[in-house]
């Protein structure tokens, strides 16, 4: 990429004589159907102002009540990042105007946030910490135009949860790496949908330098709202090039919050920063402490997948499944385990035929499977070997797809059930040869056309085998012989 070598050059030479150090603050849109303190739907695709409510609206005497399912989601992304699931945890108004904020103030934790430490590991090998996790609600939206400014409340309210990080991050492709993680954890955790176009996903960068070799943190400015991972990175690398050239020249960088123009590509000063005062900060007295029993605590944790980014990097390089695949087989932690365990135990049969026989009755049903699977030692080893004959050609997969429960249930080994039932595949060469030859005199016409080069009438051939022999042809094996025997000699 022509501008990203650009700026390589340019950070490369800031790099020689300052540190960047840079911590994150990620506003992540919970998957929720209500928002977060009121009925109203959530719902992107709406008519503006079509979600709201007393609640959302701010009316007077209107009580916010808590949406459990925002909880649980926000507890789920703590146990994945392994941080501190707090048993109790507070919400607090932080006071400010804005006319998109009808309350006066926006409903959000403080001092006692739901989840504390954690932390995520880059691929680089760079561990961040993340200091806290918090709830809270989405602002409404302005939007301006033909000489007039409107509001849109549908997104107030809805649930959010910001994701703090210590300043950890050092160049702006950590910056995106980390970005790009959390997103994939949050998405595949289902804790959110992620839709950057659309604001459920959006990171503020708060950068400063250092001389290298100092262990002081610089000034900060605190870069809002970036939107896409390209943008990130860009703004970030932007931002470290500016702050360089305000300490070259002797001056001190303000502590400010800035934004990103992409159209001009360059960060520009939005407003002095606020500290905590200016907020006002105390405990919502229209809700009650958040508390979280032990069983939930466990409940949320149970069902908190596996740190997924790893696992869906071997599905897919060790595996070759594909993002589908991976998505179905990821649902929860216990799924994957229980995938894993399965796939560890076989010889002839491969990882992706193993998925693509849990999937082929659906997610739904392939997780069924897998349950029964981590619960029953006996089921798993008959499955194994039931895939391995699969994968043999024993046997077609639809047969095992169609029939497991039945021949598990018989008591009898995958294979003896087959020969049982005269379900093995016919691959034995003088079978297969008789077959070939009856139908070549029986269809001589489609057989010229075959040998003429029309192939589509392979699937004739193979179609007629398969009515003769109740499905048991191999048809591999059969277009094979079919084809070597048309071959003009
Ligand atoms: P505030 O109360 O202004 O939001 P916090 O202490 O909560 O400040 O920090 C907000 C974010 O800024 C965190 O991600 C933190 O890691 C980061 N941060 C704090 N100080 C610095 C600094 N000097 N340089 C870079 N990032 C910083
Ligand atoms: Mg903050």
């Amino acid at each position: 990429m022509r501008v990203s070598s650009v700026f390589a050059r340019e950070l490369e030479q800031v790099f020689q004589k300052y540190e960047a150090v840079i911590g994150m603050e990620i506003h992540c849109q919970l998957r929720t159907k209500a928002k977060l303190f009121a009925p109203s739907a959530v719902d992107s695709g709406a008519e503006p102002n079509e979600n709201i409510d007393p609640v959302t609206l701010g009316l007077p005497g209107a009580l916010p009540v808590l949406n459990r399912r925002c909880v649980e989601l926000a507890a789920r992304m703590g146990f994945c990042l392994g941080s501190q699931v707090n048993p109790l945890s507070v919400f607090a108004r932080k006071n400010y105007f804005y006319p998109d904020l009808p309350k006066g103030y926006q409903i959000t934790q403080y001092d006692k946030p739901i989840c504390s430490g954690g932390e995520l590991v880059l691929e680089s090998g760079r561990v961040v910490r993340i200091d806290r996790i918090q709830i809270e609600e989405d602002a409404g939206k302005s939007v301006h135009g033909g000489g007039r400014s409107a509001i849109d409340f549908n997104r107030a309210g809805v649930g959010l949860i910001e994701i703090v990080t210590h300043p950890d991050l050092r160049t702006p492709a950590e910056v995106q790496g980390f970005v790009r993680e959390l997103h994939r954890l949050a998405v595949y955790n289902r804790v959110s949908e992620g839709d950057m176009e659309r604001g459920q996903f959006r990171a503020d960068a708060n950068v400063s330098l250092r001389p290298r070799g100092s262990a002081e943190l610089g000034t900060r400015t605190e870069l809002k709202n970036l939107n896409s991972f390209r943008f990130l990175e860009r703004a970030v690398s932007l931002e470290i090039i500016r702050q360089a050239d305000v300490l070259d020249s002797g001056e001190e960088v303000t502590l400010e919050t800035r934004g990103y123009d992409s159209k001009r590509d360059l960060t520009y000063s939005q407003r002095s920063k606020e500290t905590a005062t200016d907020y006002r900060y105390f405990p919502d007295p229209d809700l009650p402490p958040l508390l979280l029993s032990e069983e939930e605590l466990q409940k949320y944790q149970t069902d908190t997948p596996a740190p997924l980014a790893r696992v869906w990097g071997k599905l897919k390089e060790e595996h070759q499944l594909n993002s589908q695949e991976c998505d179905q087989l990821t649902t929860t932690h216990d799924m994957v385990e229980a995938y894993l365990l399965l796939v560890e135990g076989l010889k002839k049969a491969t990882a992706k035929q193993a998925a693509n026989y849990l999937l082929s009755q659906g997610q739904e049903k392939g997780f069924e499977v897998l349950q029964r699977v981590s619960a029953q030692e006996e089921l798993r080893l008959w499955l194994v070997s039931a895939l391995d004959c699969v994968a043999e050609g024993v046997v077609r997969m639809k047969v095992l797809a169609e029939r497991a429960e039945e021949a598990f249930g018989s008591g009898k080994s995958f294979l003896d059930w087959l020969e049982e039932k005269g379900l093995t595949q016919q691959s034995d060469e003088a079978g297969l040869e008789q077959m070939v030859n009856d139908l070549l005199a029986e269809f001589p016409d489609q057989a010229a056309s075959l040998a003429a080069g029309q192939s589509k009438l392979t699937s004739f051939f193979v179609g007629q085998a398969m009515k003769r022999s109740k499905g048991r042809i191999n048809p591999q094996a059969l277009t094979q012989l079919l084809l070597e025997k048309l071959k003009p000699s």
